[in-house]
């Protein structure tokens, strides 16, 4: 089912109900307040007639014999043409008086030959309709009792109920007919509401619809007015902006990774090619050999860090966090580093603080931090010093590791980051660096909940800060 006809069902169903009950208690009310006015017609007729045959008027009047209340004797205390009105009047009213039997004893002259139907069964004051010569009536019985409260006889009033029937059945006809067909009609221009408003949404998918993959570029035309309309174009216009930069990421990503690897493939197909064509002197063959053997190496870790770098950029991986000492780590990743240093005549200096336990998975912690620091050791100039500190700040537990080396001009500092950003081929060319050892490492740290920022100036050095997240007992 569609939608607008879903939309229109529910808002007519909704409606339906609520006419239905409107209708009900507007009849409800009618035929009350229509009853009740016969009611006290019939009420004010009888204490007329009660009052003017001399007798108390209750629910039960007592009197002494019914005889004292002949119609005749009623009748004659009243201006006959305006009190007793005759068949022929609009709205005629009917007496009769029946002993306790239920045999007339007296009755109005309108009456003629008939008679009004008497109700044995009923002891108290009792309203009802009734039938008389095919005309529905309303109708009261008044028990009558004699000072002993023996019940003597019964004062029967009648009103013909003629143009209230009217009233009510035209009332019923005029609610039967009009509440279907007002459904209908509700339901036709509901449908027809529902569909004009969710013409834009239709134009919104079906113009999603037609973007693809080739044409990720395309974008939703916002409507006019900042309605929910607006929001739902901009918002699917938002994520094919994000779908867009991911899929030009993965491409680049692609592109990257293949030109990284092209370059030492060819470097050794080269040196291969050229050292068969003709025979060589051993020392020339160690050297290429060595020189070959030092890009394929080259290729295995770009290759390790592309694995690795797919492996965490998946979701599914997830870190074993532990409560560890980050001093303890450092020591160790330190240690490791120790030969680069070395090499380069530098030294690690960790200024231990009071000892920091931090939340962190053991083996991801170690990796960012070998990263970090040989990154420090690799940009930084022969016989410098790479200083780590460890504390805490506004209670989170912190690590800041500082090079005194080439630094990172502010500008390209928001791209360290990114894949394969390297800040100058020419700078970082002699260090075999890929640019991916800091979107690991960033990577990383986003897996563990640790925040990761850096400071640099240029030619002075860098600073990059781990702030850990509070540790738990
Ligand atoms: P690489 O393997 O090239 O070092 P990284 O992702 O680790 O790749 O670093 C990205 C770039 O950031 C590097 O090419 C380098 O230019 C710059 N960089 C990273 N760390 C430092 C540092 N401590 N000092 C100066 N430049 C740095």
């Amino acid at each position: 089912m569609s939608l607008r006809t879903r939309m229109a069902l529910y808002y007519t169903g909704a409606t339906a109900l609520l006419m239905a009950i409107v209708f009900f208690l507007i009849f409800f009310t009618v035929d009350r307040v229509v009853y009740s006015h016969f009611d006290d017609e019939l009420r004010h007729e009888v204490s007329e007639t009660l009052s003017e045959a001399h007798v108390q008027s209750r629910d039960v009047c007592a009197f002494g014999s019914l005889k004292e209340l002949g119609l005749d004797e009623v009748r004659d205390g009243r201006d006959e043409t305006h009190r007793i009105r005759t068949v022929a009047d609009i709205d005629p009213e009917f007496v009769q008086l029946v002993d306790s039997a239920g045999h007339v004893v007296s009755k109005t002259a309108n009456l003629a030959r008939n008679v009004l139907s008497f109700e044995p069964s009923y002891s108290g004051v009792r309203y009802f309709n009734t039938m008389m010569g095919g005309s529905a009536m309303r109708q009261v019985q008044v028990p009558l009792a004699d000072r002993q409260g023996r019940i003597e006889g019964y004062l029967i009033v009648a009103v013909p109920l003629k143009s209230a029937m009217i009233v009510l059945r035209d009332l019923k006809n005029i609610v039967i007919i009009s509440f279907p067909l007002l459904i209908l009609i509700l339901f036709g221009l509901t449908r027809l509401i529902a569909g004009r408003s969710i013409q834009p949404v239709e134009e919104v998918s079906s113009m999603a619809e037609s973007i693809t993959q080739e044409s990720l570029d395309r974008r939703i035309v916002l409507p006019q007015q900042r309605d929910e309309l607006y929001r739902l174009a901009s918002t699917i216009n938002g994520l094919l902006d994000r779908l867009q930069d991911a899929f030009q990421r993965e491409k680049q990503f692609t592109a990257d990774a293949s030109h990284e690897l092209r370059t030492p493939l060819a470097v050794v197909k080269g040196t291969l090619d050229v050292l068969v064509r003709k025979p060589r002197d051993v020392a020339h063959y160690e050297e290429r050999i060595s020189y070959c053997l030092d890009e394929l190496n080259r290729m295995a870790r770009l290759i390790d860090q592309l694995l690795m770098l797919a492996r965490y950029e998946n979701d599914r991986v997830t870190p074993k966090i532990v409560r560890l000492d980050l001093g303890e780590a450092l020591e160790r990743v330190a240690e490791r580093m120790e030969p680069l240093a070395v090499a380069k005549n530098m030294t690690i200096r960790i200024d231990r603080m009071a000892s920091a336990t931090v939340a962190a998975d053991h083996g991801m912690l170690e990796m960012m931090l070998e990263n970090l620091l040989s990154n420090a050791i690799k940009y930084s100039s022969e016989g410098s010093v790479v200083e780590i500190w460890y504390g805490s700040r506004a209670g989170h537990p912190v690590c800041a590791i500082t090079d005194y080396g080439i630094g990172i001009p502010e500008a390209k500092l928001p791209c360290v980051f990114d894949r394969f950003y390297r800040v100058d081929e020419s700078r970082s060319s002699g260090t075999g660096g890929f640019g991916l050892g800091l979107s690991i490492t960033r990577r990383l740290a986003d897996l563990q909940g640790i925040s990761i920022s850096v400071r640099s100036r240029e030619c002075h050095g860098t600073t990059f800060l781990l702030t850990f997240p509070q540790a738990r007992n």
